[in-house]
C-alpha cells in the first residue's frame, strides 16, 4: 500500500479520480545575442507575446464572473502594464534574446511587489504565471495552465495561480492538490467558493503521475495514491450520505429541538452577489467591503461606496446585513489608509485603529452606507473590525448611530476584546468573533503562513476557551454575538460554537449547507455536551477527534 501523502484539507468532501498535473512553465532556451540590426524584430515579438497574454486574459474574463472575473481582469491589466512592456523593449535593445528580456522585466516587478509585503508580494505568484505564459508565447510553446485530459481529472500543481483556478470548470476537476499554500491561500478560498474538496500545503503532491488514481480526502487532509476500489467505494457512498444529509435540510437554521441560530452568508466583492444571495440564508453575516478599497490609490467617493452598497441591501431586501467597516493593514494592504512602514502591519494601525489616524474614511464610509440603507428594505447593521477596547467600540457605536443607523457591533479579533467581551459587548449592540484574526492573535501565529496551519486551527482550546468568554458574555448582556471567521464553514464545529454560546454562523454560501444539516442533528444540550468534549481536549487534533466520534 502507498502511504497517503497529508496537507491541510479545504471543505469536507472527497473525490477519486486520475491525476492530470499543470503543464510546467516553459525551460528558458540557452542565451541568444541579439544583435542591433535584429532588435527591433525581437522587441516587436516581445510585445506581441505580452499582447497575446493580455488579450488572452481579456476573453478568460468575460467568461468568468464574480471573484474570477476580478482576479482575472487584474491579471489582464498587469500584463498590459505599458512599463512592463517598455523595460523588455529595453532590455532587448541593451542585448537580451525575448525570453531572457521577459524574464528579466517580469523579475524587477516582481521584487518591487515582493518588498511591498503583504498582500502585493501574495501576487507574486500571479507575475510568475504571467511571465511563464508570455515566454511561453513567445517560443510558440504550449500555454502553462490547466491541463485537458479529455474527462474528469484530479488537478495537481505545485500552486494554482489564480489565472487558472479561476477558470477552474467544476464538471471537469473533481478536487485540487497543491504543494504549496495555506488556509487562507488564493486556492482554499476559491475551492470553497467552487465547492470543490482541496488539500493544499501538501508536500511531494507533484511526484504523483499523470493518470495515477488518487483519493483525496478534504475532511482528514490526505491523498491516497492508488487506492483500493473498496475504499474508493466507502468513500463515494460516504460523499453520498454528505452530500444527501446537506441537501435534506433548508430554512433558517436551528437545532434538532428548534434553537434557532441564525445563517448568514458572507460576501466580499459584488460579483459573488448573486450566488450569495440565492443561497438559503437570513442573510449576510459579514459584508466585507475592502473590494471597494483595493488596488486603488485613494479611497472610492461617497456616491462609489453608496452605490455599490446599495446593489448588495437591495439583493437582500427584508434580511439582516452586517457591513463590516474599512478593515485595511497586515493581510489587507491599502496604501492610502496605512503607513508602509511598521515593523510588524499586523499589531499596527490596522482595523478600527485607522478610523483614529484617518476619520473622514470612516465618516464617509458610514454616510455611504447609511444613505444606501435608507429605503432598501434590508436590515442594516455596521460592525468594527479588530476592536481591543470596550471604548473603541462605545466610540464606534456613537459615530455609527450619528449616522442614523440603530445597529452597530464589533468584531471580537483581538484575545483583550474576548476576554473583556462583557465591557465591549455592553459598549455596542451586537458582537462578531473573527476566528481567523482571533486565531492569529491567540496563538501569535501570522495567519497568512501554511507552515503555521496547526496553530492556526480553529478547533484549538484556546481559542474556543475566547469564544466562550465573548459568547457569555453576549448572553449575560442580551446580545447576540456570531461567529463570522472560517470556523463558521466546518460542519462539525458548528454544533461546539452554539453549545459555546454562539447565535448565529456566517460562512461561504457553499458552506451553509452541511452546516445547517448538522446543527439540525444535535440537541442544543448535546451541542453543549459536544462544547465540553472540544474545551476539555489536550490540543486542536484531540478536540476535533473527540467531537467526531461523539457527534457520530
Ligand atoms: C476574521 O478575522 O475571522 C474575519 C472574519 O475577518 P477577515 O478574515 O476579513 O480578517
Ligand atoms: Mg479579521
Amino acid at each position: 500500500m502507498t502511504t497517503p501523502l497529508t496537507g491541510i484539507g479545504v471543505g469536507n468532501g472527497t473525490a477519486a479520480g486520475p491525476v492530470a498535473r499543470m503543464a510546467p512553465p516553459p525551460p528558458l532556451p540557452a542565451a541568444r545575442t541579439v544583435p542591433p540590426a535584429e532588435a527591433d524584430t525581437e522587441a516587436a515579438s516581445v510585445r506581441e507575446a505580452l499582447r497575446h497574454v493580455a488579450a488572452e486574459l481579456e476573453e478568460r474574463t468575460s467568461a468568468a464572473s464574480g471573484d474570477a472575473a476580478d482576479v482575472l481582469s487584474a491579471q489582464a491589466m498587469m500584463v498590459a502594464d505599458p512599463a512592463l512592456a517598455d523595460r523588455a523593449d529595453a532590455l532587448v535593445h541593451e542585448g537580451s534574446d525575448g525570453p531572457r528580456a521577459l524574464a528579466g522585466a517580469f523579475g524587477e516587478f516582481r521584487t518591487a511587489l515582493e518588498a511591498a509585503g503583504g498582500l502585493f508580494a501574495e501576487r507574486v505568484a500571479d507575475l510568475d504565471d504571467l511571465r511563464d505564459r508570455s515566454v511561453a508565447r513567445f517560443l510558440g510553446l504550449p500555454m502553462p495552465g490547466l491541463p485537458d485530459p479529455g474527462h474528469p481529472y484530479v488537478l495537481v500543481a505545485e500552486d494554482l495561480a489564480p489565472a487558472d483556478t479561476a477558470l477552474l470548470d467544476p464538471a471537469q476537476v473533481l478536487a485540487l492538490v497543491t504543494e504549496r499554500g495555506g488556509p487562507t491561500s488564493h486556492t482554499a478560498i476559491l475551492a470553497r467558493t467552487l465547492g470543490l474538496p482541496a488539500v493544499v500545503g501538501c508536500p511531494h503532491a507533484t511526484t504523483l503521475t499523470d493518470g495515477r488514481t488518487v483519493l483525496v480526502d478534504a475532511a482528514r487532509g490526505s491523498v491516497e495514491p492508488d487506492p483500493r476500489p473498496e475504499t474508493v467505494a466507502e468513500a463515494a457512498s460516504r460523499e453520498e450520505q454528505r452530500r444527501h444529509r446537506a441537501e435534506s435540510v433548508s430554512g433558517p437554521g436551528r437545532t434538532a429541538d428548534g434553537h434557532p441560530v441564525k445563517l448568514l452568508v458572507n460576501l466580499g466583492a459584488t460579483g459573488e452577489l448573486a450566488a450569495a444571495a440565492a443561497a438559503d440564508s437570513e442573510g449576510v453575516g459579514l459584508f466585507r467591503t475592502e473590494f471597494l478599497y483595493l488596488d486603488r490609490e485613494e479611497a472610492p467617493s461617497e456616491e462609489e461606496q453608496r452605490a455599490a452598497y446599495r446593489e448588495v441591501f437591495t439583493a437582500f431586501a427584508g434580511r439582516r446585513v452586517v457591513v463590516r467597516t474599512l478593515d485595511a493593514g497586515a493581510d489587507k494592504p491599502l496604501p492610502f489608509a496605512v503607513s508602509g512602514d511598521e515593523p510588524n502591519p499586523a499589531l499596527g494601525v490596522r482595523g478600527l485603529r485607522t478610523a483614529t489616524r484617518d476619520p473622514e474614511l470612516l465618516e464617509t464610509q458610514l454616510a455611504a452606507v447609511a444613505a444606501a440603507a435608507e429605503g432598501s428594505g434590508a436590515e442594516v447593521w455596521v460592525m468594527a473590525p479588530m476592536v481591543a477596547l470596550p471604548a473603541e467600540a462605545a466610540a464606534f457605536a456613537a459615530r455609527v448611530r450619528a449616522h442614523g443607523l440603530p445597529t452597530a457591533g464589533a468584531m471580537v479579533e483581538v484575545p483583550a476584546a474576548a476576554l473583556r467581551a462583557e465591557r465591549v459587548a455592553e459598549a455596542c449592540d451586537f458582537l462578531s468573533i473573527g476566528t481567523n484574526d482571533l486565531a492569529q492573535y491567540t496563538l501569535a501565529a501570522d495567519r497568512m503562513l501554511g507552515d503555521l496551519a496547526e496553530l492556526l486551527d480553529p478547533w484549538q482550546p484556546a481559542l474556543l476557551e475566547l469564544v466562550r468568554a465573548t459568547a457569555r458574555a453576549g448572553e449575560r448582556n442580551d446580545r447576540p454575538v456570531g461567529v463570522c471567521g472560517e470556523a463558521a464553514a466546518d460542519p462539525l464545529l458548528a454544533p461546539v460554537l452554539v453549545g459555546l454560546g454562539v447565535t448565529s454562523l456566517s460562512a461561504a454560501p457553499n458552506s451553509l449547507p452541511e452546516v445547517r444539516a448538522s446543527l439540525a442533528a444535535h440537541t442544543l444540550d448535546q451541542c453543549r455536551r459536544l462544547a465540553e468534549l472540544a474545551l476539555d481536549a489536550p490540543d486542536a487534533a484531540a478536540a476535533r477527534s473527540a467531537v467526531g466520534q461523539a457527534a457520530g
